[in-house]
């Protein structure tokens, strides 16, 4: 049995697409983690066991432990919730001490984490740490959504795997929007989109990086939208619907019209007229307590993860 060489859905962190290209001998099979360059990142960090999670970290991120684990839980409870009776295999949390390390392993700059199906790992590079690390709302706030959405990458996969189904055969707004919904559907500020991209160019892993770069567009922010409005219109058990009728041999397209009632066209036409007129920044408020200064009340700042996470790349 030949490898099988997959375009692969490695995932966002800090509004970056960490893509990859994976290897697996077939559906089903739990790659295995520990090649040499991961060897050679573990072993100057400490270990310890969460749950099923192995969490790989520094004197430095000794601190973090204790808001890591209670947001696992957090992750793990939600994920429960959105994929049912999940089986979730071993997997490393690596915190990486630096831009650079994350950058040497990674080979992607301007990343604060990811999640590799490959290797086995999701990876964390703190932001804010000072803060972080003084408990501050904000930035406590934003850690916590992005581990929550590099695991939500995980048990996705994790899912799929169950369900011998194929990563690539959903298009990357799919992956990122229910990473992305997972980890900002019960937080209040999120932006109005800057416009709607055709769902045709968010495909693929080289549309998606194409994407990323347009100033126009929030590629992030419209899968995040894509995915509540299909939960407004079907309720949360419409995703591992999706995903259940993509994987009994169906095309996406397909699985999704079996699932929903209707055609990704039609869909897609009237996500462009609600959204593409819906110009005013939603604003409910935000827990105060969540909030690292005033100044973030002003609805005109808005949030989206992606957005306070972003501004690495876009300056
Ligand atoms: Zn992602």
């Amino acid at each position: 049995m030949g490898k099988r060489v997959k375009a692969a859905l490695v995932l966002l962190a800090a509004g970056i697409l960490f893509a990859a290209v994976f290897h697996q001998d077939k559906a089903g099979d739990i790659p295995v983690s520990g090649g040499p360059d991961t060897q050679e990142l573990l072993k100057s960090k400490e270990m310890t066991r969460f749950r099923q999670v192995s969490m790989y970290y520094s004197e430095r991120e000794k601190p973090l432990l204790k808001l890591t684990k209670q947001t696992l839980n957090d992750a793990a409870d939600l994920n429960r919730m959105l994929f049912q009776n999940l089986r979730l295999h071993g997997i490393d949390l690596v915190f990486f001490s630096s831009p650079k390390e994350i950058e040497a392993f990674s080979k992607l700059s301007n990343i604060t984490g990811f999640y590799s199906d490959e290797t086995r790992m999701i990876g964390l590079l703190p932001e804010e740490r000072e803060r972080l690390l003084k408990g501050e709302g904000f930035a406590v706030f934003l850690y916590e959504r992005v581990l929550i959405h590099e695991y939500t990458h995980y048990a996705f996969h994790e899912k799929l795997r169950e369900l011998g189904s194929e990563p690539e055969d959903y298009p990357l707004w799919f992956h990122e929007g229910v990473a992305e919904w997972a980890a900002a559907h019960d937080t209040a500020y999120v932006r109005a989109l800057p416009s709607v991209v055709p769902f045709a160019k968010l495909k693929t892993d080289r549309q998606w990086q194409k994407m990323r770069e347009e100033d126009e567009a929030d590629i992030y922010l419209q899968s995040y939208y894509m995915i509540d409005e299909l939960v407004r219109k079907k309720g949360k058990s419409v995703i591992l619907d999706i995903m259940k009728e993509t994987a009994e041999g169906h095309t996406f397209e397909q699985g999704f019209k079996a699932a929903v009632n209707e055609d990704i066209s039609q869909f897609e036409e009237e996500f462009r007229r609600k959204y593409d007129h819906e110009k005013t920044a939603l604003c409910d408020p935000m827990p105060f307590s969540l909030l690292m200064n005033g100044s973030l009340l002003s609805c005109a700042f808005g949030w989206h993860l992606h957005l306070a996470l972003d501004r690495g790349v876009k300056g």
